[in-house]
């Protein structure tokens, strides 16, 4: 797709596109609003050039990590696997960026639609380079094979190619994840020297940058969901800070946050796939001295990516909900994990939350803050039996017309790690992707975008948003938020769906 416009202007290296930005501006007047339309010019320069890009995972050796690399390497080497259903062939179905599309225009009377990743040059999947740690030793073709998420013909048929992939010892503070993790706890680097442990992951990140030729690295928690850390500004609270609380190897300092400095020490970007608090204030300060960004927290998937579905649609019909009951019980490690009460209380929260700017901007429903306090609650078992095929039962109540009820019971059943493995696909390629974008304000100097990458909140339970920015976690304002954007920097229009064009020509 090429743009043909005087708004936009591009060169071997850039795309720069101009857009005037309206919004509205509400100024409150006794119980009165008056709303001002505004008009903002924006300039976003794309920079076209695709890099060499790596990516490191912490929890390689895990349902997901295996999952990732694994179906990555399907794609690239198009291999094709048999099951009862017949042969299958590789694909990225659950991926925003490689199987969604956008509404580009109208040809005639037709919606134009092409994939999202091609509105923009985007990172190829297939080209992304793979590394990172594991507290298990096992190489990919055991660690897959343990983790029973990917037909058995599949697993076969990677293996010649997965075991020559050895995850690095990784830190490991028992404290922090279930003790039930210990008996796989085997490649571990010794010794509790947090400063230390600092060292070597960072030489590591190093050592994979400069032995692969990469122009970039991109580091992800995907390992088991942590303890909420004991936050303290003290020790948490600015970069200084937390540099000295690692050298003191306090003990409130997390495995993920010494992941995160290290990422951001070695000028790479982190994103935090599990619910815990990693990205502490200091976290945040040192990604911004360093010019990369964090996002998190806690992937975005099956029940929760639901449920923000499903309470939007209630709340815009007018509709109110009052309980979600949501039970999940799933037998694969991260279950095992979270059967551990602290580990729980870290998922409970993100995904508690994830409903409340939804009920919020209706007022009409909600008159009350109390009235906003429904009945949310989060039930997760441990269930060996059931593997990664987890088990989802929502009940959602609402209130209707007069005094009615309306009840949804929904069942969600999948693998877990097949709908988490492209949608950290998603974040990597989006990240990467954001890194090549600046934007100037009303003709000032270009900037890159906020340290905290809420733009990618569609992809994640618990969104980090940069401080004073509210958290949307309504899914359609979440993907209309990322598509936009893309379409913006493109030079495309955005679509506000009046369909004038096709109406009256
Ligand atoms: P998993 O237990 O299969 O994998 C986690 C891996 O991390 C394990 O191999 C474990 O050995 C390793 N590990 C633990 N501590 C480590 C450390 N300090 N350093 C390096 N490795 C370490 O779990 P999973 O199913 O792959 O999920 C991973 C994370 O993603 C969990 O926190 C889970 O809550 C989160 N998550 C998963 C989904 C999903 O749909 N699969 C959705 C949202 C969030």
């Amino acid at each position: 797709m090429k743009v043909q416009s005087t708004t936009t202007q591009q060169d071997d290296h850039f795309l720069i596109s101009d857009y005037d930005y309206k919004s509205t501006n509400i100024e409150k007047n006794g119980d009165k609003y008056i709303a001002k339309p505004q008009i903002t010019n924006f300039k976003f320069k794309t920079d076209t050039r695709i890099p060499k890009l790596g990516v490191m995972l912490v929890g390689w050796g895990g349902n997901n990590g295996t999952t990732l690399t694994g179906g990555i390497l399907a794609n690239k080497f198009n291999i094709t696997w048999n099951s009862k259903r017949g042969t299958h062939q590789p694909n990225f179905y659950g991926s925003l960026t490689q199987s969604s599309v956008i509404k580009i225009g109208t040809c005639n009377t037709e919606e134009v639609f092409i994939p999202f990743k091609d509105v923009l040059p985007m990172v190829n999947p297939c080209d992304i380079v793979f590394g990172g740690w594991d507290i298990s030793s096992l190489n990919l073709a055991d660690a897959m094979s343990r983790a029973q998420v990917v037909e058995y013909d599949l697993q076969q048929k990677l293996r010649p190619y997965l075991e020559k992939l050895v995850p690095l010892p990784s830190i490991y503070y028992p404290d922090f994840i279930a003790a039930n993790q210990g008996d796989r706890a085997d490649n571990v680097i010794p010794g509790d020297n947090k400063l230390e442990h600092l060292n070597i992951i960072r030489k590591n990140i190093a050592d994979f940058k400069q032995s692969n030729n990469l122009d970039k690295v991109i580091l992800l928690w995907t390992a088991n969901t942590e303890r909420f850390c004991v936050e303290d500004p003290n020790v948490h609270g600015t970069a200084e800070r937390l540099m000295q609380s690692i050298e003191s190897s306090h003990p409130e300092i997390s495995a993920s946050t010494i992941f995160a400095c290290a990422a951001c020490l070695e000028g790479c970007s982190f994103i935090n796939g599990s619910p815990q608090n990693t990205i502490v204030p200091g976290v945040i300060e040192l990604a911004e001295k360093a010019g990369v960004f964090v996002a998190g927290d806690d992937f975005k998937t099956g029940q929760t990516k639901f449920k923000t579905c499903l309470v939007e649609y209630l709340v815009g019909a007018g509709i109110k909900p009052k309980a979600i009951i949501s039970y999940n019980h799933l037998g694969n490690n991260d279950g095992k994990n979270l059967s551990q009460e602290s580990c729980f209380k870290s998922k409970e929260r993100s995904k508690k939350t994830c409903v409340d700017d939804i009920l919020e901007s209706n007022r009409v429903l909600y008159p009350t803050e109390e009235e906003l306090n429904i009945d949310h609650t989060i039930v997760i078992k441990y269930c060996p039996e059931t593997g990664d095929s987890k088990k989802a039962m929502d009940e959602y109540i609402a209130e209707i017309f007069l005094g009615g009820r309306q009840t949804f019971a929904v069942y969600n059943v999948c693998e877990d790690s097949l709908l988490a493995a492209p949608l950290i696909m998603d974040l990597l390629l989006l990240c990467e992707f954001f890194e090549r974008i600046q934007f100037s304000k009303d003709a000032s100097e270009y900037q890159r975008f906020d340290t905290v990458l809420s733009w990618l909140s569609y992809l994640m339970k618990a969104p980090k948003s940069e401080s004073g920015i509210t958290t949307i976690n309504s899914l359609s304002r979440q993907r209309a938020m990322l598509e936009n954007l893309v379409k913006v920097c493109a030079g495309l229009t955005i679509d506000d769906n009046l369909r004038l064009e096709v109406r009256y020509g």
